[in-house]
């Protein structure tokens, strides 16, 4: 875990951010735990406490008894005040549009999910989600909205805020970042959607103290984001993380990308409902939990390419951890156990040193909390 702080060199600023991180991954502590932590000095950290005190984005919550190595001695427990900070989170998926209203604590109190008409151009997808994001934010009475985290497909430049090709939805070139921004008057980050997932289980989900991992999503697409040493991998100008469109089978079906064969091809929903003829994914989950055995097959064979494409991962960049979000990631379903098999069968690395391959934490609402946690990362986080 990499979390010190400096004392001297580094600003005030990067302390106040290191101890907003410690409150995060520690939960409700003491303000001893947190300088083990950061490695800062009790007058920092009582300075510090003292001023998010103040603005009340952190409180003081009774005693805690437990400290290893004063045994008995009572401290001062704090927390993060999850209702003192909200943003709202967008997140643009395939086909979908989904808004939350989430606080600092990661917990959404509002959320909407609509489907996108098929065919819209970039100037008609602009035009919804103003509208529809303007009747979300016209219904959000109770709280002030500080910022606006966007999570969507396809590649982006974070820097810019701009959607530079999200070919399944046939866009380019999307300014998004200033076009809400200036209808809003609010920060507004746009990052690509899976990146922001693994933002969320970072920050609020199950991967907390893994330094490195991977987070995998398996929607109409399969996509990817990384946390190396406890943050998020950004690669070049568009980001890392195309993993649906590494090459799984030598000469295979056509991808939209210009390749041909790629994972996303084998492994993502509408690989399987292409391959079943079936109506949607829903309708393949239903008769497999049923016991249809060309169902449990079919979910069987994409988590083995799936493992196959991981084991070659993990042997290039031995993570401590892999989460794997989407709704066939489910414990009733053969697709987590057919991953796992096919990467112990295939990866030395992960014989040799266990890669943890979970269900992320966070299920129905990862984009929503996705997007909104990059709003909240910028804004708070890291200020
Ligand atoms: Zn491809």
């Amino acid at each position: 875990m990499n979390l010190k702080g400096q004392n001297n060199i580094r600003t005030k600023q990067t302390n106040r951010s290191q101890v907003l991180q410690a409150l995060l991954r520690l939960g409700r502590t003491s303000r001893q735990n947190i300088a083990e932590l950061t490695h800062l000095t009790s007058a920092t950290i009582t300075n510090l406490t003292a001023e998010l005190i103040r603005e009340e984005l952190v409180r003081e919550t009774g005693n805690l008894e437990e400290n290893r190595k004063r045994a008995g001695r009572k401290f001062i427990a704090l927390s993060l005040y999850e209702d003192a900070y909200w943003v709202v989170g967008v997140h643009i998926s395939f086909g979908q549009l989904e808004f939350g209203l989430v606080n600092l604590g990661g917990s959404v109190k509002k959320q909407r999910k609509l489907d996108l008409p098929a065919a819209l151009s970039e100037q008609q997808f602009a035009d919804l989600l103003l509208t529809e994001l303007q009747t979300f934010m016209d219904g959000i009475q109770e709280v002030d909205v500080q910022a606006i985290g966007i999570g969507c497909l396809g590649l982006i430049n974070f820097e810019n805020g701009v959607v530079l090709d999200a070919k399944p939805m046939n866009w380019q070139n999307i300014r998004l970042a200033e076009l809400v921004a200036s209808a809003f008057k609010l920060p507004v980050y746009v990052d690509n959607n899976v990146r922001c997932m693994a933002l969320a289980e970072k920050m609020f989900g199950g991967s907390k103290l893994a330094g490195h991992f991977l987070c995998l999503f398996i929607g109409e697409g399969i996509g990817s984001g990384l946390v190396l040493n406890d943050d998020v991998y950004r690669g070049g100008l568009t980001g890392a993380g195309e993993i649906g469109h590494v090459t799984y089978v030598h000469d295979g079906f056509d991808c939209w990308c210009g390749n041909r064969g790629c994972l996303e091809q084998y492994a993502s929903n509408a690989a399987i409902v292409r391959q079943l003829k079936a109506p949607s994914l829903d309708a393949v989950i239903q008769d497999c939990l049923k016991g249809n055995a060309e169902a449990q097959k079919a979910i069987r064979q994409a988590g083995r390419a799936v493992g196959t494409v991981l084991a070659s991962y993990i042997n290039m960049f031995h993570v401590d951890q892999i989460v794997v979000a989407g709704h066939l990631a489910d414990e009733n379903l053969p697709f987590m156990p057919a991953i796992r098999e096919e990467v112990a069968r295939r990866s030395f690395l992960f014989n040799r040193e266990k890669v943890e391959i979970a269900f992320a934490a966070i299920r129905e609402q990862i984009g929503v909390i996705g997007a909104a946690s990059l709003a909240l990362h910028y804004e708070v986080f890291k200020k």
